[in-house]
């Protein structure tokens, strides 16, 4: 443990299980001494959540729906109500129609890319609206998002063209709000296996590939996820902002399959 986030109070978005990224990020956070809330999506996820938050020391939780801009903005009353102010805000969230999460790209419909958009890509801006205006002292604002936006990745589509976009705004959020003082930056986070990942079509083949052919030969962990997003979000990182930094194990630098790597 350290202090690193001693007397900061941040928002956690996406939490839904042990398993999410949205966790690995608070244990990191919450070890470093930060003051957690957490969101989460629908009364279905409270008795996953509540406990969650609170063996971090939280009882601090909201209900929010980002395809409702009433429910942020309730979220948002809330935390101004408790805390006036915001250090920091993790959005961990991504959703998308999992029948359209295999095939071809080219397949989707109208409605599921406007719906994968509105959640996975506008959520974020409609948040860092909301919270900017309670960081008076500065802050800092961080998503997650995946290779996929960069390069094709089989079954990875539409959220594929959403996280490109969510990365783009990541680099106009962090101009609009780095004169006052507010760092954006997103987290390129290796394939974990999660809830929001096991609706993607062939995800152990993906999880296998990356072992197999990342230079450090593995996947990384929660954990590991959790430790660059306390660089990004403490005064460890008030240099950084606009950038995507990639905790992949080094995947994204490889041209092509590994020598070693056998055929699977
Ligand atoms: P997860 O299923 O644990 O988290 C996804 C979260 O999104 C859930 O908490 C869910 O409730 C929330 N969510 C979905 N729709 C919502 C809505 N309308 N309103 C509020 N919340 C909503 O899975 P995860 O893998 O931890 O996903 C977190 C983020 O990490 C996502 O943006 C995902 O794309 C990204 N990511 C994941 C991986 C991976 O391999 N798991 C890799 C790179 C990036």
């Amino acid at each position: 443990s350290n202090n690193l986030m001693a007397g900061k109070r941040g928002l956690i978005m996406g939490l839904a299980n042990d398993k999410s990224i949205a966790w690995g990020i608070a244990q990191q956070l919450a070890d470093a001494g930060a003051e957690l809330a957490f969101s989460y999506q629908g009364d279905a996820l409270k008795k996953r959540v509540e406990p969650l938050a609170a063996s971090v020391g939280s009882d601090f939780l909201v209900e929010c729906d980002v395809s409702d801009g009433d429910s942020i903005d309730t979220l948002f009353a809330e935390i101004e109500k408790r805390w006036g102010k915001l250090d920091f805000l993790v959005h961990a969230i991504g959703f998308s129609d999992k029948a359209e999460l295999r095939g071809r790209y080219v397949d989707t419909s109208a409605e599921n890319f406007r719906m994968t958009m509105d959640i996975s890509v506008y959520s974020f801006t409609a948040v860092c609206q909301r919270a900017s205006k309670m960081m008076p002292d500065g802050g800092s604002l961080l998503t997650l998002t995946y290779y996929g936006a960069e390069q094709v990745m089989p079954h990875y589509n539409v959220m594929g063209v959403a996280k490109a976009a969510l990365e783009a705004s990541v680099k106009y959020i962090a101009e609009d709000l780095g004169k006052v003082g507010i760092r954006c930056n997103a987290i390129s986070a290796g394939p974990i296996k999660t809830l929001a990942a096991s609706g993607i079509g062939d995800f152990r083949y993906i999880m296998k590939w990356n072992e197999l052919n990342s230079p450090l030969r593995r996947n990384v962990t929660q954990e590991e996820v959790g430790k660059a997003a306390l660089y990004l979000l403490s005064d460890l990182g008030t240099g950084t902002t606009g950038e995507n930094l990639h905790v992949d194990a080094g995947y994204h630098v490889v041209g092509m399959k590994a020598v070693d790597a056998p055929d699977i």
